[in-house]
């Protein structure tokens, strides 16, 4: 039976996070030649709104209020349950992002649904959805379905492939202006700090350091390498419990999980946390002077040696190329 899948799109920067786009390919194998619904919030474009169009949706609808242009658990939730009231979709997809993670409970708390959070793959066997997500840090995996009530799945970035844009593709977009009321917080203003312009929960590419980097500016090579690859610099907490560089670059367990292309690891030992959050990149380099290091059982090339000395004979490498 065909279904009805809502996809809430989500905007960085004035962007479209590309895990939508990814979000939309996952809802469109769930519909099952159904409709797929892409939901944007707040003071967004028609143009994103047609983005999603070109990326598979069928149609879009913009929640619309002052208090959705920027994100508040309590805004949103209480916009996307007048969309999911409005439209009574069978199912609805977001992406595992910090919004994803903290707004997806909420709805299903507030409907009494199943959720299956962190999703890397889905099959549809007949009316069933069956997803698979990594447990145990990535130890194994386990297939879950939801049983009862809306599917609902927040789906990990870079990990299902999103459909190629094609600017053929028309759908309508409709505006809905949502009532909001009793917000407990309200986000008066965004100070956002510097980033190099790569998402690194979402980067193809990622050059991460470790302890073994042993200062601030020991990173430098790693941005350099990073910065010509078009890729991301991230870090383990080993780096930045010594503030050789900020937490926002944190991978691993209790940091962000990532899974580029290429994950390139400096000086890093490969802890078992830090392993939760990068073991599913599809090729891994260790650089690390221990033949030991614990990182080698899980990297497909590893280089022992001195990062120091390996990093710059990579970057002269691929400036030759
Ligand atoms: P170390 O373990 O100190 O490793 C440094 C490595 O660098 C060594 O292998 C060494 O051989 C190598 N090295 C040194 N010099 C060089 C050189 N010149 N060239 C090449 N190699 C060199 N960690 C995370 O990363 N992410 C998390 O999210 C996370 N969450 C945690 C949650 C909990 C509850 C706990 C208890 C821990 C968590 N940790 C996390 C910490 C984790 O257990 C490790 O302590 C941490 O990952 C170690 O960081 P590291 O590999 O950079 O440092």
């Amino acid at each position: 039976m065909t279904k009805k899948v809502l996809v809430v799109g989500e905007v960085r920067q004035g962007e479209l996070r590309n895990v939508s786009f990814e979000a939309i390919a996952a809802a469109k194998q769930i519909s099952d030649g159904g409709e797929v619904v892409g939901l944007l919030l707040g003071n967004v474009s028609d143009s994103l709104a047609n983005s999603m169009i070109q990326y598979g949706a069928d149609r879009v609808i913009i929640a619309k209020h002052t208090n959705l242009d920027s994100y508040t658990s309590d805004a949103y939730s209480q916009a996307i349950f007048q969309v999911l009231q409005e439209e009574e979709p069978d199912g609805l997809i977001v992406g595992h992002t910090s919004i994803g993670k903290d707004i997806s409970p909420r709805i299903a708390a507030k409907l009494n649904s199943g959720l299956v959070s962190d999703a890397i793959s889905l099959e549809v066997i007949g009316e069933q959805v069956i997803f698979t997500r990594p447990i145990y840090s990535g130890k194994a995996f386990e297939k879950k379905m939801v049983t009862d009530g809306l599917i609902m799945a927040t789906i990990r970035p870079n990990n299902i492939q999103a459909f190629q844009k094609d600017e053929t593709r028309s759908g309508e977009v409709t505006t809905l202006n949502v009532d909001i009321k009793d917000l407990r917080s309200i986000v008066k203003d965004v100070v956002r700090k510097a980033t190099n312009g790569v998402d690194l929960s979402e980067a193809k590419i990622i050059v991460a350091g470790g302890r073994g980097v042993k200062s601030k500016d020991g990173f430098k090579p790693l941005e350099e390498l990073a910065n010509l690859l078009g890729g991301a610099v991230g870090a383990s907490r080993g780096a930045c419990d010594a503030h050789y560089c900020d937490y926002s670059l944190q991978i691993g367990q209790t940091g962000k999980v990532v899974t580029p292309d290429l994950y390139i690891a400096c000086g890093i030992s490969g802890a078992i946390q830090h392993i939760a959050g990068m073991s599913n990149a599809k090729v891994i380099v260790a650089i690390n002077k221990d033949p030991e290091a614990n990182i080698f059982s899980i990297a497909d090339y590893g280089i022992v040696g001195d990062l120091f000395e390996v990093v710059p004979l990579l970057i002269e490498e691929f400036k030759s190329v």
